[in-house]
């Protein structure tokens, strides 16, 4: 097993000034190895894929890098499924994909690893062709307790349904995975309806997208102001037509562009002129994310409830987004996951951020992301684990909002598989 102490260079400036104990690229029998040196004395083992979260490094614990060894990309022209290591992140998956004009339904950022992939993974393509894990065909990984499986959808035998279900949206808890495969789809032609709203058409606009169909989807986020991405995927058939009716109440927005772009591929969201504070090397994060469903007659309160957190924002580095997703997230064809909300439509996230060695600045950042969350609650009671916060107070919470009916699964699985608690703890 290789080892190296040099910095971690990743876009998460928490685990990027992380003081970790040890950084290690392989996954092999020594790592789960009781004698292991490098484990001794150590807490649980910190996974990076893309290095976005604030929890693949920290002061004193180990990390297992899978960037270097675990980065190859393979798609096959016959099935039009693509294999990746499990270090390899989104942009350069669709990147491979684009040369053969196929595409994967990753989310806002090209930065995420398969951290994406693991833990939902919700995309402005999601409602036509499902969660990222949606998408699974087979995996490669290694238990927590050393064991190498390989599991294959349609071909799982009855004792490890259990861990093919967990996998897809648990997986960090009990696994380290080597290797996904992964269906792609067709690259097709995007229509981006975008550019700054004020709240009242916020409001209008959300009363629209929740009558939208499949192929279109909204993403806003409220930085210093608000930014609204209406999102169509276009098939050249009629649908094609459909999409333009729903799309046409947005003409009266007079800031908002349309733009048609020749593949999903090649979109990059969040503007510069957004200013986000995201990759800011002076500043430090955590994001929380929820799950709920449409407003309906709730918008007024809702936009309400939104103007109120965002007149107590502690600086100008926070900010409060939403994706879009339902329909076909909505349906358990795809099989049974850990991704347990299954009604969910709305996905808003809250962006907590403050100047790193402002510990004052900090805490009252982070209680402005505790009651920016307890606000939102009655409109997104639930949680999407997209980033691991067991280094947070509200880490049991998020767990029991996250897994719900199945929380004891989880925890069976990782006592199981995860006997010496080597993956980050339930
Ligand atoms: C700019 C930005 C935009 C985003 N947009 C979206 C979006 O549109 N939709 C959405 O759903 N999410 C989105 N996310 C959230 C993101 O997908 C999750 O936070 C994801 O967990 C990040 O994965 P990573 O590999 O980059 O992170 P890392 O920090 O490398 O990993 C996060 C955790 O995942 C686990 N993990 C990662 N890889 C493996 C592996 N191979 N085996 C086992 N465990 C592993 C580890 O426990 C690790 O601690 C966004 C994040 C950012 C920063």
């Amino acid at each position: 097993m290789k080892k190296n102490n040099n910095l971690l260079e990743i876009p998460n400036i928490n685990s990027k000034d992380a003081k970790f104990k040890d950084l290690i690229y392989d996954v092999d029998d020594y790592l789960f190895n009781e004698n292991n040196s490098s484990m001794k004395g150590f807490q649980h083992l910190c996974v990076c894929s893309g290095g976005t979260t604030s929890s693949c490094a920290k002061n004193g614990l180990t990390t297992l890098d899978l960037r270097k060894n675990y980065n190859k990309i393979h798609l096959d022209l016959e099935s039009n499924s693509v294999t990746i290591g499990g270090g390899v992140i989104m942009g350069d998956l669709i990147n491979h994909l684009q040369k053969n004009n196929r595409s994967f339904p990753i989310g806002l950022s090209k930065l995420p690893g398969a951290g994406y992939i693991l833990t939902g993974g919700v995309s402005p393509l999601s409602r036509t062709y499902g969660l990222a894990i949606d998408n699974i065909e087979s995996i490669k990984c290694f238990l927590g307790n050393g064991t190498f499986i390989s599991l294959k959808k349609n071909q799982i035998n009855p004792e490890k349904q259990l861990i093919w279900e967990a996998i897809k949206g648990a997986a960090p808890f009990f696994s380290i995975v080597t290797e996904i495969e992964l269906k792609t789809i067709q690259s097709n032609p995007i229509k981006v309806i975008e550019g700054f709203v004020n709240l009242n058409e916020l409001s209008e606009i959300i009363q629209l997208s929740e009558k939208f169909p499949e192929n279109i989807s909204l993403q806003w986020i409220y930085a210093q102001k608000i930014y609204i991405y209406v999102f169509a995927e276009l098939k050249k058939n009629l649908e094609d037509k459909i999409t333009e009716e729903y799309l046409m109440p947005l003409d009266k927005f007079p800031a908002l562009e349309k733009k048609i772009h020749e593949s999903f591929n090649k979109i990059t969201f969040f503007p510069k002129e957004l200013n986000l504070y995201e990759l800011n090397p002076n500043n430090h994060s955590e994001v929380i994310s929820l799950l709920g469903e449409d407003l309906k007659n709730d918008i007024p309160i809702f936009i309400k409830c939104l103007n109120e957190i965002m007149d107590n924002k502690p600086n100008n580095s926070c900010y409060v987004a939403s994706q879009q997703l339902g329909c076909k997230t909505k349906k358990l064809n795809h099989g049974s996951s850990f991704f347990v909300h299954r009604k969910s439509t709305w996905k808003p996230w809250i962006y907590a951020s403050w100047e790193k060695h402002d510990l004052h600045e900090k805490k009252v950042v982070m209680e402005w992301m505790y009651n920016s969350w307890n606000k939102l609650k009655s409109f997104y009671p639930n949680i999407h684990l997209a980033q691991l916060h067991n280094h947070l107070n509200s880490h049991e919470e998020e767990l029991t909002l996250a897994f719900g009916n199945r929380i004891n699964e989880l925890k069976t699985l990782k006592k199981i598989f995860d006997p010496q608690g080597i993956l980050p703890p339930l």
